[in-house]
Parts: C-alpha cells; sequence; structure tokens
C-alpha cells in the first residue's frame, strides 16, 4: 500500500521531465512577452478564501475540495485552483497601490477530489494568468490571445475557441428568471444536480454534463436578448479585436459561469481529439471577486490552462521535444590510485559547470567504456596506471572515436572548447 501514491496523483518521472520543463518554459516565455510576472502563492490557504472565492454552490467547493482542521484547530484547504490565491495576495501585499494594471502568472499544483480518469486528477498542475485592475475589453482580447497563441506555438492543431458573455449582476437576474421559468417546465427531467440548481445557480444548468444532450436544452432562452448596453458593447468590442487579431472563434451560448462576481467575457479552449476532457484552458471576466474577497471594486479577468491535458494533446500528436542527454564527460578509471585522479577530475570539471559522471562500481575497464558510451557523453576520459605516472588522461571522443593523451589539466580547457 505505501509502495502505491494516493489514487488520482501522479509521479512525473526523468522521462517525463522534459514535456514538463519545455511547456514550462514556453509559459515563460510567454508572460514576459505578454508583460506578465510570476508569482508563487501558498499551497493552502484559509479554507474560507475558497468557499468565498470560488463560491459555496460550485462543485469545486461543495464536493471536490481536500479540506481539514490544523493543529491549532483552523480549517485549511489545499487550493482547488489559483485564482482567490492571487486576488488574496494582490490584496494582502497592495499589489494595487502602483495604480497601474497588474499581470499575474502562476504555474503549479492544485488539488480537487474528483473522479480520476484519463486527464482528470486529484493532484493537477495548472498554469493561469490574471490581470487586475482594468474593464477594457482590450485586456479580455489580450488574455485570450495569449491563452489561444501559447497553445497554437506549442504546434496543436484542432483548437476550438469559444466565448460568450454572462452579463454582469446588472442584466444577468433577468436572465436568471428567465432560466428558471423556462427550466421549471421541465423540472422533472432535470438530473439531481440541476434540480437543486435551479433556484440557487440556474445558469450551471447551462453546462451540466449529464443533461447536456436532453432536447429541452437547445431551445433554452439565450442571454444576448437580456444584455445591458455595456455588457453587450463589451462582448462586441472583444469579439473585434479577437477578428483584429485574426483568431477565429464560436460563439458558445451555454459556456457560463454562475456567480455573480464572474462577469462578461466566458471563454475555452478545447483540444477536440481528447473527447470528454477537451478542454485545455478555460477562463473569464470576474469584476466582482475582489470586492467578495475583501478589496474594493476592481475589474478583473484570467484563465488556467491544465498542464496533464496540454501533455496528452502534445503527445498525440508528436510534439514533446525529445530530452537532451547532456552530459559531456565520463571518467573511466583503473585501480585505486586512478580512481583518486578520477574523482579530482570528476569534481574540478564540475566546478566549471561540466557536466561530467564515473563509476563508482570499481567495474572493469571495458565495462566502463560500454557505460560511458550508453551514457551519450561526448567524452571518455581515461585514466589507468601510465596516465597516472605521467599525470595525463587519454580523451576519447565517443561521436568520432578519435583518441589522444593530453596534460590532466588541460582537460577541462579542451572539454569546454569542443562542448
Ligand atoms: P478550471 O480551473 O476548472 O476552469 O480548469 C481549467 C483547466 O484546468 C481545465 O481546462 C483543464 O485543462 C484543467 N483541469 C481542471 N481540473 C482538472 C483535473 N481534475 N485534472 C486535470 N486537469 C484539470
Amino acid at each position: 500500500m505505501i509502495t502505491n501514491a494516493p489514487r488520482g496523483t501522479k509521479d512525473i518521472l526523468p522521462e517525463q521531465i522534459t514535456g514538463w520543463n519545455y511547456i514550462e518554459d514556453e509559459v515563460r516565455k510567454i508572460c514576459a512577452a505578454y508583460g506578465y510576472e510570476e508569482i508563487r502563492t501558498p499551497i493552502f490557504e484559509h479554507t474560507e478564501l475558497f468557499q468565498r472565492g470560488i463560491g459555496e454552490t460550485t462543485d469545486v467547493v461543495s464536493k471536490e475540495m481536500y479540506t481539514f482542521t490544523d493543529r491549532g484547530n483552523r480549517s485549511i484547504t489545499l487550493r482547488p485552483e489559483n485564482t482567490a490565491s492571487a486576488v488574496r495576495a494582490y490584496l494582502q501585499n497592495k499589489l494595487y497601490a502602483a495604480g497601474n494594471l497588474v499581470k499575474l502568472f502562476y504555474i503549479g499544483s492544485m488539488f480537487r477530489y474528483d473522479r480520476p480518469q484519463a486527464g482528470r486528477l486529484r493532484e493537477f498542475h495548472q498554469f493561469g494568468v490574471e490581470a487586475l485592475g482594468e474593464k477594457n475589453p482590450a485586456v479580455d482580447a489580450e488574455i485570450i490571445l495569449l491563452a489561444w497563441n501559447f497553445l497554437k506555438n506549442l504546434g496543436l492543431d484542432e483548437l476550438e475557441l469559444k466565448i460568450n458573455t454572462v452579463g454582469c449582476p446588472a442584466c444577468r437576474p433577468v436572465y436568471r428568471q428567465k432560466l428558471i421559468h423556462y427550466f421549471s417546465e421541465y423540472h422533472d427531467e432535470l438530473c439531481g444536480d440541476c434540480k437543486s440548481r435551479l433556484e440557487k445557480n440556474p445558469l450551471r444548468i447551462l453546462d451540466c454534463k449529464v443533461d447536456a444532450d436532453k432536447d429541452f436544452m437547445d431551445d433554452a432562452p439565450k442571454i444576448e436578448t437580456c444584455l445591458c448596453d455595456e455588457c453587450r458593447e463589451h462582448f462586441a468590442r472583444v469579439q473585434e479585436l479577437l477578428t483584429a487579431a485574426g483568431v477565429e472563434f464560436k460563439i458558445d451560448s451555454r459556456l457560463v459561469r454562475g456567480l455573480d462576481y464572474y462577469t462578461k467575457t466566458a471563454f475555452e479552449i478545447q483540444y477536440t481529439p481528447l473527447g470528454a476532457q477537451s478542454a485545455l484552458a478555460g477562463g473569464g471576466r470576474y469584476d466582482g471577486l475582489v470586492e467578495e474577497i475583501g478589496g474594493a471594486p476592481t475589474p478583473g479577468i484570467g484563465f488556467a490552462a491544465g498542464i496533464e491535458r496540454i501533455l496528452i494533446a502534445l503527445e498525440k500528436q508528436n510534439l514533446i521535444p525529445a530530452a537532451q542527454k547532456n552530459l559531456d564527460a565520463f571518467i573511466v578509471t583503473a585501480g585505486r590510485e586512478a580512481e583518486v585522479c578520477g574523482f579530482k577530475l570528476l569534481n574540478n570539471l564540475r566546478k566549471k559547470n561540466i557536466a561530467a559522471t564515473m563509476d563508482f562500481a570499481s567495474r572493469s575497464m571495458k565495462a566502463q567504456m560500454k557505460q560511458a558510451a550508453k551514457s551519450g557523453a561526448k567524452f571518455a576520459l581515461i585514466i589507468g596506471e601510465d596516465e597516472v605516472n605521467e599525470n595525463a588522461v587519454t580523451v576519447k571522443n565517443l561521436e568520432t572515436s578519435a583518441q589522444n593523451k593530453i596534460s590532466i589539466d588541460e582537460v577541462a580547457a579542451m572539454v569546454m572548447r569542443n562542448a
């Protein structure tokens, strides 16, 4: 039992790390290009932050949180997402004081007690961005473009961008009433969850996975008939800017977020070949969130993307770069004295940031040479009895098989010249 990691978690093994590092490097590159700065927040927070920041009626808060009481009797929760924490950090550290639009990004693990399956884990990793302090729809377009271009730059095709607007506290109540009225007629056909959503959070019925294909869904009222002028203009402007940037999108009127602090733009990017877990990234505007968490009213928008799912998509298209074996030198020794010389050389090379290794099992020279060839190192640095006496090293270039003897003091410079 203790040799199995908990259900829904995964080790990331050395052979898989290239893909992870690749994605993280690409995240940092694109965020630098768009002017987003990295933030790292604690893995756990006060439970109340997520109850308020995500909302008690959401599945994440009501069913999926890893919550425990710590030894000081506080209720603590492992973060199920990073937006609430980023907003908390923004307020606690007064990042708003500079008076500018604050643009943050994060990469890290999140925790949700969900039913594990391909592309759905209990510990998973997201990267995401948050822009706080600006209501201009240009920020919505910038964020969507960042997510879109990130996935496009990785080489993924069959991506689909879906956008929608969820209105604002001024116009959404009218839409809510329309939905309650409409779905009440189909009350008996709704799933159990949707029956309880009907009064509390009727927008969420629209993105229910269980009821998705039921006939009455297609004719549900659409929000566009209820939008106030401001929300209508905002949504039109986002579309205009995306079109100007040459990005194709679909309007999906069932893409919703049910809570009051979610406003206006909602979007999702899907990688269609992944079927049920096709959402690679999702986000939207949350102009009411900062206030909900205790700050002054501040507009905000962000998205999160799932790294495991992106990796599955990259694997499908064979887009993960090959691991680079970057060992420069493998030291081969014969005899106790040579081993000491080799160990000293190893240490000197490493001090100069040359990637070097040697065999510590005192195997035969032949076995060590085999190991050197397998290691991917560029050079075998051979030290036998003669070399010890001459203070020299026999250098074998493992790519060309060329071999020559040089002074031990020249080895580092030679490896560096040829690395
Ligand atoms: P969300 O925070 O629910 O909006 O999700 C944003 C993205 O995170 C999704 O589009 C997925 O790519 C990823 N994601 C969410 N939940 C999980 C999970 N349990 N396992 C793996 N990836 C997830």
